[in-house]
């Protein structure tokens, strides 16, 4: 898999309901929107250093999506156009951090977008699905599961918050979405064990250091 060193990752937040109820979060009307820069990907089953500036570092399980097209206001109907890839991540967040953040009102960005934060693991081809609005997904940490989603749960589907983000910021190539977390995120500690699965395809599988 090829990513360009000039992409981009757009993230949204609070995309399911339940994942919502956890964190006393508002169902929003519009996607929540946040980015992350190239410096915060993990890829190829890399371990995760747990950062010194937070006690309660959180996973949170994303399908994610791949664009393969130069895109500026696409339509929803047209959205499907612009990626043929679709993959498993995990969007980590300083949970501690970005509650205080969220108090003060300012942007969440150095709770959710610092180093490595953004864990990119394996793409499969749209083609090997029936539809991307129904896959079950999740995270097995040291050989549980801790998360379980299904992309028929989400508050705007795929192709809405392609359309959406594409009003605000042209997509590139390369470029990669991290569509949102179902309920089920928790903290990870050092010597965990986190793998990760599409249907029944293994996404990733890494450790916490
Ligand atoms: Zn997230």
């Amino acid at each position: 898999m090829k990513i360009n060193d000039d992409m981009k990752i757009i993230a949204i937040g609070q995309n399911y309901k339940e994942h919502n109820k956890e964190l006393n979060s508002r169902n929003p009307q519009e996607p929540v929107i946040f980015m992350k820069p190239d410096s915060a990907i993990l890829r190829n089953n890399k371990p995760f250093y747990i950062p010194d500036f937070s006690e309660e570092l959180h996973y949170e399980t994303e399908v994610i999506i791949k664009i393969n097209r130069l895109g500026k206001n696409i339509a929803p109907k047209f959205a499907h156009r612009y990626y043929s890839e679709i993959g498993l991540g995990v969007d980590f967040t300083a949970r501690d951090l970005q509650r205080k953040l969220k108090e003060e009102g300012h942007p969440w960005e150095i709770s959710k977008a610092f180093d490595s934060s953004a864990v990119i693991g394996n793409f499969i081809s749209v083609s090997e699905i029936d539809d991307i609005q129904n896959i079950e997904f999740h995270l097995d940490i040291n050989g549980q599961t801790v998360q379980k989603g299904n992309t028929k749960d989400m508050i705007f589907p795929v192709n809405e918050l392609i359309s959406y983000a594409s009003r605000f910021f042209t997509l590139k190539i390369g470029d990669i979405m991290f569509t949102g977390t179902p309920a089920g995120v928790g903290k990870v500690k050092t010597g965990d064990r986190l793998e990760g699965y599409l249907s029944s395809n293994k996404m990733f599988d890494f450790k916490i250091k």
